[in-house]
């Protein structure tokens, strides 16, 4: 299957990886819109909503509540806003889950690398 997120996965693809395990890959978007956006994708290939188990859901909003605090800490964001895109607004047909950080006073919109250096380590606790 010609998936970007599933060649992500395999490391055919490289990506700014903060966390994983046997579920789920926690990586920055290479295209972001605010410092530290971040993607939680489940390891297994489902398509959106509708495809994926109600398991593996629990556990991306269990990782999510972690690296939310990771963003908090490491990047001093003051707001963080959860996306899931579904049908026509979903660019990648691989489910995946957006952390969108905010905040209060207006940021030059870093590189990724530099970003990644901030948050690279950080531990889920
Ligand atoms: P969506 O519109 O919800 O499907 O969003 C897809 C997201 O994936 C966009 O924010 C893209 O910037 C992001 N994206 C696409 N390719 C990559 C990649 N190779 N590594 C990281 N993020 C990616
Ligand atoms: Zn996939």
């Amino acid at each position: 299957m010609d998936c970007i997120f599933c060649k992500i996965i395999n490391n055919e693809i490289p990506s700014y990886t903060i966390y994983e395990d046997e579920i789920v890959k926690v990586f920055l978007d290479v295209n972001p819109n605010c410092n530290g956006h971040t993607l939680i994708i489940p390891k297994k290939h489902y398509l959106d909503l509708d495809d994926i188990d109600q398991a593996t859901l629990n556990h991306i909003m269990k990782i999510a509540k972690k690296i939310k605090k990771v963003l908090e800490e490491k990047l001093n964001c003051d707001g963080i806003t959860l996306i899931q895109n579904n049908g026509c607004i979903q660019e990648v047909k691989h489910y995946h889950l957006h952390l969108k950080p905010h905040y209060n006073n207006s940021q030059k919109l870093e590189n990724v690398q530099d970003v990644y250096k901030k948050i690279k380590g950080a531990s889920l606790n």
